[in-house]
């Protein structure tokens, strides 16, 4: 599914949000665009001399390989949670 797709699917969603009292359909609709989100790729966050997260559970992406070197999981494109990844 392409990202623009998504982010069209879930404007479109949050453009019709039901009524307060529509609880359960709520529950649904906030359950799905989460999954939704992880449908889109987003970058993992990189900071210098740190590992890699998930920008969506915080898991880590790398290994350390050494004198504060790591090895970003780059071959990965999704994380354990169901997050797609870019990495750029
Ligand atoms: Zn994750």
């Amino acid at each position: 599914m392409e990202d623009n797709k998504i982010t069209d699917a879930i404007d479109t969603i949050r453009a019709n949000w039901p009524p307060e009292n529509r609880t359960m359909l709520i529950e649904a609709l906030t359950l799905a665009i989460g999954a939704l989100e992880k449908q889109m790729h987003k970058k993992p966050i990189m900071k210098d001399w740190s590992p890699a997260f998930c920008p969506s559970c915080g898991k880590e992406l790398s290994e350390l390989i050494g004198d504060g070197y790591y090895k970003h999981w780059t071959n990965r494109n999704i994380c354990d949670c169901g997050q797609k990844l870019n990495w750029g």
